[in-house]
């Protein structure tokens, strides 16, 4: 049906309001501007919404009122039009709620006319993305540089500034749907102090970083001291106007890892759902971007091809990890899925080449030997500020970041934990690679089982 809309807002008649106004907030990143009361998500199907995102602004309303609502949305375009009364124009039934609007009527049948979304956000030119490309490779160079020429400082920090999450991925036991931001003089403080440490790369993770109302600021402390900012996250937040401001906070990296081409019950970080999103990316970032593809759990293993070689067609890099089954044990990958590692393998060769050897023993199923410097090398910053070897070993050590010093750094660069035999965790595997020729560790501990209680599927980041 084509829609003609007169006046200045677009209403869409849903048959399940705060589903939909959820769905356009916490997916599509809308901003709720008004309601008639306290919004209800779980139960107020009587309600209308006023949602703006950047430029679009929209209303949401319910296409049945009373005791005419049915159990399941049956032929929703008919009702709505019985509802009216008003042959096939839609009276906007809202609309004289909302006094100071100008919303009048969407007439049915006849041509479409466009609104006007928004207004193209400007996009940095080839010079300034490549200059930006390499002067942030030369600042990866010096970062390993420092590294190799001292062991007391930390080389990555990932820490989290909001625990709470768009998404709930089946697997995942790093977030909840509760939480409030860090406030952003506490996550200030919280980066000063990792700069102070000699900190090289500092990544945000979550829950779902881009929630937070006041992320650019934190990227931009990061870039102030010094360190090299990344962050993670499931990339559904991204628009062009936000990948910009990032472009401006001077965000370095990003990885968004896409687990299945479908969305399922398991995951809904689906390349159906983000692909639009890797295209804003390719067109808008300056900063690098990887994606992550993964094998194993039961994930169509033909997918992680699928996502990689559409990584690449996109001008990113791409890199895959193994998530492993509700048991938590390593076993070996299957033969499809084995066949698809090579061949990912083989197309992303370049991402390969760095410090990715110990998933061989991981797909075979077989222990790593290797040194996890966690707590060291490695820290893990969780929303309350405090230290952990890593987001699997939450509570080891557990201690305030403000009184972390160079020398707990330097005690844990010489633990070994008991845990890394079987320890997936890609980032700290990566992060030890540059130590791995040296300092023995001294020192023995056993942060207990890896999963933080939970040992459901372990994803290599
Ligand atoms: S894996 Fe990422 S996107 Fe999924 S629930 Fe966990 S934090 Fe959210
Ligand atoms: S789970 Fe892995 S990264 Fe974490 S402390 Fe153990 S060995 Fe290190």
């Amino acid at each position: 049906m084509a829609a003609a809309i007169h006046g200045a807002i677009p209403l869409f008649h849903v048959y399940d309001v705060p589903t939909s106004v959820a769905f356009s907030r916490d997916i599509l990143g809308f901003e709720i501007v008004q309601t008639p009361r306290p919004f209800m998500p779980a139960s107020d199907h009587s309600g209308w919404a006023l949602l703006r995102l950047g430029g679009v602004v929209l209303m949401r309303s319910n296409a049945y009122e009373g005791n005419i609502r049915p159990p399941s949305p049956v032929q929703p375009v008919r009702r709505a039009r019985r509802f009216s009364g008003r042959g096939n124009r839609l009276e906007v039934t809202a609309a004289c709620k909302l006094k100071s609007m100008a919303v009048d009527t969407i007439s049915a049948g006849e041509p479409a006319a466009r609104p006007p979304i928004r207004a193209a956000v400007p996009r940095s030119s080839n010079s300034t993305r490549r200059m930006k490309a390499v002067t942030r490779k030369l600042r990866e160079l010096a970062s390993i540089g420092s590294a190799l020429a001292s062991t007391g400082h930390p080389y990555m920090a990932h820490i989290v500034p909001m625990r709470r999450c768009n998404l709930a991925c089946t697997y995942c036991n790093e977030f909840d749907d509760v939480s409030d931001p860090v406030p952003v003089d506490e996550m200030l403080r919280r980066i000063d102090h990792l700069g102070r440490l000699g900190t090289s790369v500092i990544t945000i993770s979550g829950g779902e970083p881009l929630l937070h109302p006041e992320l650019d600021q934190i990227i931009a402390r990061i870039r102030k001291t010094g360190a090299i900012a990344g962050m993670i996250t499931n990339g559904y937040l991204l628009m062009p106007d936000r990948i910009e401001r990032l472009n401006k906070a001077g965000l370095d990296h990003m990885q968004i890892s896409i687990d299945n081409v479908m969305p399922d019950e398991v995951s809904k970080k689906s390349l159906k759902v983000l692909d639009k999103k890797l295209q804003m990316l390719a067109e808008h970032a300056d900063f690098h971007v990887n994606i992550n593809s993964v094998v194993g759990g039961g994930t169509p293993p033909q997918d992680a091809l699928v996502v990689s070689e559409r990584a690449l067609a996109l001008g990113f890099s791409s890199t895959i990890g193994i998530i492993h089954d509700g048991s938590g044990q390593l076993k070996p990958l299957g033969e499809a899925e084995r066949t698809v590692w090579d061949k990912v393998r083989k197309l992303t060769r370049r991402s390969y080449s760095r410090f990715n050897h110990f998933q061989e023993a991981i797909a075979n199923g077989k222990p790593n030997d290797w040194r996890c410097r966690a707590g060291g090398r490695y820290l893990y910053i969780c929303e309350l500020g405090l230290v952990h070897y890593c987001s699997q070993q939450r509570g080891y050590p557990g201690v305030p970041l403000a009184g972390y010093k160079t020398a707990d750094v330097k005690r844990e660069f010489l633990t070994e934990k008991s845990c890394a035999p079987n320890c997936t965790i890609s980032c700290v595997h990566q992060v030890s690679y540059i130590d791995h020729w040296r300092a023995p560790q001294t020192s023995q501990t056993t942060p207990g089982p890896s999963g933080h209680g939970t040992p459901e599927l372990v994803q290599i980041r």
